[in-house]
């Protein structure tokens, strides 16, 4: 499938780059191990994010920070916006354990304690319709996987998959087709997907002329892309990304 062919495109649009200060609000636990939590603040007005899988930059300071430039220098990591409002933005955290900055924050930090929001900055906006859907995450992609399961048409065909460890750990997705649940159990993250993408063959393809979105650990990269080629898909009007990678704190997913 050529660019030239497709009934969309993928189109780049930045967004000026703003800092907001804000507060954690609420949180509420939709499994053990993912939280959803509410950050609020009238900084938060004008917010905005044009694509399902834009990412912001959260600054999670130790303690109380008196200025932008304190709170700039607080360690940050990358998140999906969920659903935001004039003075309020939910995000959802999987949370991994006792390592790490953000799910830990996510996990315990007192409701009051100040984070920082930068972005987004840029989005990727699917212009026009694809044929085809789709959609293969981890836990970390859940966001950026409901928020691209609102645009699919209740007609599209479409496939939703989500690895996760295990039945427990399963969310109520809002689709217009179930989603198929993968448990890697004590396997490592990524290696259910791994065996998915490498078990779909040339006549595997959901429908005509698919938008496909893989995100996980970052070992599902080079099978994702494997599968873009099988289905002669321009990597261009498709995203395969790594949203964390194992044994790597603060991983840089290349944009
Ligand atoms: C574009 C983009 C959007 C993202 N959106 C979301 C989102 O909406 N929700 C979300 O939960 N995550 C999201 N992520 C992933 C998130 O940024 C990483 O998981 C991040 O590393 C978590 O930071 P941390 O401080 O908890 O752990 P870090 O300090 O970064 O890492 C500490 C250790 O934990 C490991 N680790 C990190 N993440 C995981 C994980 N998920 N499971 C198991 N081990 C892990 C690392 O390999 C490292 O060994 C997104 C990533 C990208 C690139």
């Amino acid at each position: 499938m050529s660019n030239e062919k497709s009934p969309f495109r993928i189109e780049r649009r930045g967004l000026d780059l703003r800092f907001r200060s804000v507060a954690l609000s609420a949180r509420e636990w939709l499994t053990p191990a993912y939280v959803r939590v509410r950050l609020t603040g009238s900084d938060l007005a004008g917010f905005e994010s044009l694509g399902a899988d834009d990412h912001m930059r959260l600054f999670f300071p130790a303690g109380p920070v008196d200025s932008v430039e304190g709170m700039r220098a607080a360690p940050s990591r990358e998140y999906t916006p969920l659903a935001w409002g004039d003075d309020w933005l939910d995000v959802e955290f999987a949370v991994h354990g006792d390592e790490g900055v953000a799910a830990p924050w996510a996990a315990t930090a007192p409701l009051g304690s100040a984070i920082g929001v930068g972005g987004p900055r840029g989005s990727a906006v699917i212009e026009g319709a694809p044929g085809s859907w789709l959609l293969v995450g981890d836990e970390t992609a859940i966001p950026a996987i409901r928020r691209f399961a609102r645009q699919i048409p209740a007609d599209r065909p479409a496939r939703i998959v989500v690895e996760t460890s295990a039945s427990d750990h399963e969310v109520a997705v809002d689709a217009p087709v179930a989603v198929e649940w993968l448990h890697r159990g004590d396997a490592a993250a990524g290696s259910a997907v791994i065996r998915l993408l490498e078990s779909l063959t040339a006549d595997d393809a959901v429908g005509d002329d698919p938008f496909v979105f893989i995100a996980a650990e970052q070992s599902v990269v080079k099978p994702g892309r494997a599968l873009l080629t099988r289905w002669d898909i321009d990597a261009g009007n498709a995203v395969v990304k790594g949203y964390w990678k194992r044994g790597e704190a603060e991983y840089h997913a290349p944009h």
